[in-house]
């Protein structure tokens, strides 16, 4: 009697992805390492493509946040702010 089983042995198994890819000089990495052996540079998890992603970048996004926010609420608030400071200082 016919089964299903030929299927299973040409379906593309999820292969899990072990390794990571350096960002600066694309050497293998396991997913453990948090430093490259070869560039010695840090490096973060994997992105979906399997390239280790560079540490420090959500810094450079944080900053720019809190100057846009700082630059919005001056606009917004700036008056506030100047009378508040001259209530402050007379
Ligand atoms: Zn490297």
């Amino acid at each position: 009697m016919p089964t299903d089983d030929t299927k299973d042995h040409t379906r593309m198994k999820v292969v899990p992805i072990m390794t990571k890819r350096c960002p600066f000089c694309s050497a293998i990495l396991a997913l453990s390492e948090k430093q490259c052996p070869s560039c010695k540079r840090k490096v973060g998890d994997p992105d979906k493509n399997g390239v280790a992603e560079i540490p420090g970048r959500w810094k450079t996004w944080v900053s720019f946040i809190v100057a846009v926010v700082v630059v919005v609420s001056y606009f917004a608030y700036g008056r506030q702010i100047i009378a508040f400071v001259k209530g402050i200082f007379g």
